[in-house]
């Protein structure tokens, strides 16, 4: 059969030596690689005792922004829906009433705001399409969970907390001593 690459090599069948079947020396090779590693730097870090240093252009978890009041910024326009290349957003938009003033920032609201992070390829576009300031990637993992569910992230997830109302709990989602 004709091979598809170039890669394959013949397989030695020669009977093996004493020595050989003795494995020593291999062992020996193996254990001297396995203590070289000891004195060398180590890539890996003990998170999450320790964390790297992100990268100034990092982009990680989604937040949906505030005012300075508190109030809502996101208008449920749908601009980021459909800038995301994975068709990772959903919304459902619903009308400010006259006692909701103080909660939302525009006449119209995201009344339900979901991202599949299973989709998100974290690319930033629903950022940059964004014309209220509204949704920013935050330098936050996403984290690890165990069901497809718990991946949906709906708006208690993604909501920054109040700075009026939450001021700790904003300064610590933000890594500010309180
Ligand atoms: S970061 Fe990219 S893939 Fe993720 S939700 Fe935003 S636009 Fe979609
Ligand atoms: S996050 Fe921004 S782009 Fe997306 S629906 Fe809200 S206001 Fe529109």
């Amino acid at each position: 059969m004709q091979p598809l690459t170039n890669k394959a090599q013949a397989v030695s069948r020669k009977p093996m030596t004493f020595l050989e079947r003795l494995y020593l020396i291999n062992i020996i090779k193996g254990m001297v690689i396995t203590f070289s590693h000891m004195f060398k730097k180590q890539p890996t870090i003990h998170y999450p005792e320790q964390k790297r240093e992100f990268s100034p252009v990092f982009r990680g978890l989604h937040v949906l922004n505030r005012d300075e009041e508190g109030k809502e910024r996101c208008t449920a326009c749908g601009l980021c829906a459909v800038a995301c290349p994975a068709e990772a957003i959903t919304m459902e938009a619903a009308e400010r009433t006259e006692d909701e003033l103080h909660l939302y920032r525009e006449e119209k609201y995201a009344a339900k705001y979901e991202i599949n992070m299973l989709r998100c390829i974290f690319c930033g576009l629903c950022e940059e399409a964004c014309p209220k300031d509204a949704i920013y990637l935050s330098e936050t993992f996403a984290p690890a969970n165990y069901t497809r569910k718990g991946f949906i992230y709906g708006k208690p997830d993604l909501l920054i907390p109040n700075p009026k109302t939450e001021a700790a709990a904003l300064a610590m989602a933000k890594g500010v001593e309180a």
